[in-house]
Formats: structure tokens, sequence, C-alpha cells
């Protein structure tokens, strides 16, 4: 019997690789569009799950950006994502849904947090200032999932990616995550003809990036095998610093330009790398290696964003 799995956040690059993943497995996943039902409206959103009564809910919706969309817009990332947490998780329960999992981040942890960072690093010192209000809000949706299983006995469990890439991504200069926005940046250089590409920061902070499609099979691992008060860390285990991030997509554009960098732009976080020897041990592992990944989701920017 395929279960009824409601996907809240389908359209996003997380949502759409997990109907993707889920289809393939013959489950019957539950869509539903934005102007069908509005998640910040949280009588709709009981409403809605009182009526489709979904066997398991993931939660995949959240207002996402890069460094300088979440420095900048600090009341619609902590507003739009508790909200969100809010209303899903607390609806989920009033419609009396035993299973959810809910999807955070790895900016949830303390800005210097010892690496590679255990799942009890959480709430241990203080958050990175350009995204702590996507951080705040992520921490309240772990606590709630947390709250309903002490009080109620539900069992909603929390998973944490570390930053994700590929298909679906938001490849805008601006609010994009620094993958998509080198992408298109070294694209439109080698298109244009230019010297060279500028690329954000010091060059120096660590990033541990996992293809969406691995967070994917991960997070279904978790929900068929995962039943646990803690959340749990879902990274690809190894990271590397921006400028040699920005080095492999020269190379996967094949840019043959400069890169210079823009010490004026924020750093963030000097490095996140977690541990996922927890998610390991369930018997889960990431498959695509990033230069594989970066090289599948170029042509899936040029192929849906560039041709568009
Ligand atoms: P973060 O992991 O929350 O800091 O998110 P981002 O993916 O936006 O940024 C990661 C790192 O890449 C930061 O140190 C940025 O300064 C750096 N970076 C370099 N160039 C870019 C760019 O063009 N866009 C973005 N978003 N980040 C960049």
């Amino acid at each position: 019997m395929p279960r009824k799995i409601w996907v809240a956040g389908h359209n996003g690059m997380v949502g759409s690789a997990l109907v993707k993943e889920l289809e393939l497995k013959n489950e019957n996943v539950l869509k539903v569009s934005r102007s069908d039902l509005d998640l910040r409206d949280q009588a709709s959103v009981t409403g809605w799950l009182i009526r489709n009564k979904p066997d398991s809910v993931i939660f995949a919706a959240a207002k996402v950006g890069g460094i300088h969309a979440n420095d900048t817009l600090p009341a619609d990332f902590l507003y739009d994502n508790i909200v969100l947490a809010t209303n899903v998780i607390h609806g989920a329960h009033v419609a009396e849904i035993d299973r959810l999992v809910f999807l955070g981040s790895s900016c949830i942890y303390p800005k210097f947090a010892p690496q590679p960072i255990q799942e009890d690093a959480l709430l241990t010192g203080p958050l990175e200032p350009t995204n702590e209000w996507y951080a705040i809000a992520k921490i309240a949706g772990i606590k709630l999932c947390q709250a309903y299983r002490k009080q109620y006995g539900r069992n909603y469990i929390s998973i944490m990616p570390c930053n994700l890439y590929g298909e679906g991504d938001n490849f805008d200069l601006m609010s994009g995550h620094v993958i998509p926005a080198l992408m298109r940046k070294f694209h439109e250089a080698k298109v244009l003809d230019l010297d060279s590409v500028t690329v954000w920061g010091s060059g120096t902070p660590r990033r541990e990036f996992l293809h969406v499609k691995d967070l994917a099979r991960g997070v279904i691992h978790c929900m068929d095998n995962y039943d646990e008060y803690d959340h749990i860390n879902c990274g690809a285990g190894s990271d590397i610093t921006i400028l040699e991030l920005a080095f492999l997509i020269k190379e996967v554009t094949n840019f043959q330009g400069e890169i210079f960098m823009d010490a004026d732009k924020p750093d963030g976080t000097p490095r996140k790398l977690m541990d996922s020897s927890r998610i390991r041990k369930l018997g889960w592992e990431p498959s695509i290696a990033l230069r594989d990944g970066l090289r599948t989701t170029y042509d899936w920017f040029r192929n849906h964003i560039v041709d568009k």
C-alpha cells in the first residue's frame, strides 16, 4: 500500500527532489500549491490537514536565501520560517498525524562550534550574525518537534542538512547561495568574454555541500528508520574552501579568465562541517561527488534557466 505523504513546499529545490524520490518509490505524494493553501494561515493549514489526513508530513517549506538575503531581510527570514514551522507542526498534531519530518539547516549551530559539529553542539554558543534569523526559526522548529513528542508522544523528527545545491536551485546573483550564484557569474562571464569573475569575501570560509538528491534519499531513509527526540545531521562528510569551490566552478563552466575576491562582502561563519556519523550508522551515505553534482547542476542551469 503506498503511503499518503504530504511534502510541504513541493515546488522548492528540496521539495521537488523529495517528490521525485518518493514517486520513484510509488508513494502517494500530496502536493498543494501556494495559491490553494497559504502556509502562513494557521486555520487553513489545520483545516487542510484534517481534510486530507496524510500518513506523514515532510516539512520542506522555507523562506531561504544566501548570505546577502539572510542578512538584509531579517524580518522575512525570522517571521516566515517561524510561522510556517508553527502552522505545519501544530496543524499536524491537531489533525492527529503521528509522523512528521522537519528540515532545518547546519546554521543552527554556534558560529565557533567544534568541528566536525555533533548534534549536541546545539545552543552551546552564539550564532553567526548573518544568518541568525533563519537559524532561530529552525531551532524553534526542532524544539516544536521535541515538545509535541514530549507532551503528546508524537513521532516528529528533525534533520539538519549542510549547504545544499542541485536542480531547481535559485540562480539569482543577490539572493542565491554560493553555488548557483557563482555558476551564473562564471557562465555569464564566459558568454560575454569577460576577463574575470568576482567572488565574495576572503575565499577562506569552508562549506560542506550535499547534492539535493542525496539529501532527499537521506530524509526518506530517516522517515523510515529514525524515531528519536534529538535532531540528526545529514551532510556530505567533507568540506572545501570557497576559493577551491570557485576554481571547481570555473572548471565546470569552462571559464578561462581570472578570479578576484571582494573583501567588502561578508564571509559568514568560518566553517560548519557537520559530524554525520549518526545518520551513516542508520545506513545512509551520499552518492554524488561534488564535481559530478556541479556538472549536472550546470547542465540543468543551461537547459532550464538560460534557455528559458
Ligand atoms: P552561508 O553558508 O549561509 O554563508 O551561505 P552562502 O552560500 O550564501 O555563502 C557561502 C560563502 O560563499 C560565504 O562566505 C559567501 O561570502 C561566499 N560567496 C562567495 N561568492 C558568493 C556569491 O556570489 N554569492 C553568495 N551567496 N555567496 C558567495
